[in-house]
């Protein structure tokens, strides 16, 4: 069976993807750093493991 968990390393952003790059609480643009997307509005951190 071929492993397909690989993804490739370049493929363009989705409109989910995208969407994930707003806050969820207030919708406002989130700030990426150091692997957090974090909310300068409410504080919000969205930091993904990994
Ligand atoms: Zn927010």
């Amino acid at each position: 069976m071929p492993d397909i968990s690989v993804q490739s390393p370049q493929v363009p952003l989705t409109q989910e993807e995208i969407e994930e790059r707003l806050c969820p609480t207030c919708k406002n643009n989130l700030v990426f750093a150091e692997g957090c997307n974090i909310c300068i509005e409410c504080g919000y951190s969205g930091c993904t493991a990994g």
